[in-house]
């Protein structure tokens, strides 16, 4: 229902326009009989960690994405700690990547013991380019950190390129692009090693979970001894690991998600081309738009605040989190504008900073459906009906002490 007056918004006590709330998560279920069966596969072997369901796992995501290799860990986060740690150039301290970028991946960084060197972003891709990562580099580079952004992909061919010009190593975060291809290639085989999430956010639920793609047969075997403490196959230790082991139901979980893929991101888009219909009433936002030559998952929905939206985007947050729309700004705060335990290194960085302020993801994902869209569309156009109203309300709501 259209709010007909300021009354009738959730922030001035009127019904929110969802009883329950819509996020920005995927949270995508699986077919529950073909999760069941590979459950009860796991159940009988008798077996938890290590085996087959795993393994077989391994071999379906290395065919999906067409590499040698796929090894899974039992998060995003320790895969991509641990290629790090494998690829930095020994000696050496600091990683080029992007500040406008997920809110955790310095922290993984700092784990790996390794500094955040932060570069610009594109300003038409919003990520890392060659362009923008060359001026970071120094005698102290020991990585260079491709992060695929949450729609379309960075250029990963310039990237590789900047790799061999220089001898710097190349490693892809490719979570927010698993599904996708770049200039007609799958995402998998770029660089040394390209990293994935199968957290429950993310298009393959495993509820907890990543994988690390790769061409290279010395860093998987290097891989599959890091995940667990460092022993080789035989049992003998070679190096010092961690336990990063991904659990027998987490794979079947996996399993059952890839199994369903294709049929999700059909669903995907139609609920992304939903959004491209519904918000072309609501000019002042600007989709984001999937370059349709590639192939994408079309998960998240991103939309850019134009000059002419009529309140700020935090004061925008608060009355769609009323309305129990879970929006997020996108990527915001940039990474080196948050405060850290560890050391960071950057330069000027005005475009990211500019970029931080200016973006927004709506609801996405397994439990928003077509009509919810619509009524998300409705009331961002609601917003912009009632701006100048909306406007006086804040200004009357600072007054008031
Ligand atoms: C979620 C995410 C990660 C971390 O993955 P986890 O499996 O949650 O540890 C890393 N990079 C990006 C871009 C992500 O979105």
């Amino acid at each position: 229902m259209a709010k007909k007056a300021l009354s009738d918004f959730a922030i001035a006590g009127g019904e929110p326009v969802f009883d329950r709330i819509r996020s920005i998560s995927n949270l995508v279920r699986p077919d529950r009989e073909r999760f069941f069966e590979y459950s009860r596969l796991m159940f009988d072997s008798g077996q938890y960690s290590g085996g087959s369901i795993d393994a077989l796992l391994e071999e379906r995501l290395a065919r999906f994405h067409e590499t040698r290799h796929c090894i899974s860990f039992c998060g995003g986060f320790w895969g991509l700690v641990l290629s790090m740690q494998c690829l930095a150039l020994p000696g050496r301290t600091e990683v080029v990547m992007p500040s406008l970028t997920y809110r955790r991946l310095a922290d993984i960084v700092a784990w790996a013991g390794l500094t955040p060197h932060y570069c610009e972003v594109d300003p038409v891709r919003l990520c890392i380019t060659a362009e923008t990562a060359r001026p970071c580099i120094n005698e102290r580079t020991a990585l260079l950190l491709g992060v695929h952004p949450i729609v379309n992909c960075c250029d990963a061919d310039g990237l590789e390129r900047l790799s061999a010009e220089t001898g710097i190593p190349l490693m892809f975060d490719s979570v927010e692009s698993a599904y996708e291809t770049y200039r007609g290639r799958k995402v998998g085989a770029f660089g040394r090693a390209e990293c994935f999430s199968m957290q429950s956010s993310k298009l393959f639920n495993a509820s907890e979970g990543g994988y690390v793609t790769t061409q290279d047969d010395e860093l998987a075997q290097r891989l599959r001894r890091k995940r667990r403490l460092g022993l080789s196959a035989d049992g003998v230790w070679r190096e010092p690991g961690m336990n990063a082991v991904q659990s027998e139901i987490h794979a079947a979980m996996a399993l059952s998600t890839l199994d369903g893929v294709h049929e999700q991101v059909r669903a995907n888009r139609v609920r992304y081309l939903r959004y491209a219909s519904g918000l072309a009433a609501v000019p002042q936002l600007r989709l984001l738009r999937f370059d349709e030559a590639e192939r994408h998952g079309f998960k998240n929905i991103v939309v850019e605040i134009g000059s002419d939206w009529p309140i700020t985007r935090q004061r925008t947050l608060e009355l769609l989190h009323a309305e129990n729309m879970l929006c997020r700004a996108y990527y915001s705060p940039a990474l080196h504008q948050k405060k850290t335990g560890y050391a960071m290194v950057w330069g000027d960085l005005q475009q990211t900073e500019r970029f931080a302020e200016r973006f927004l993801m709506l609801p996405c994902g397994y439990f928003v459906s077509e009509e919810d869209v619509d009524r998300i569309c409705e009331f961002l156009g609601d917003i912009v009906r009632h701006g100048p109203s909306l406007v006086a309300r804040q200004a009357q709501e600072a007054r008031t002490p």
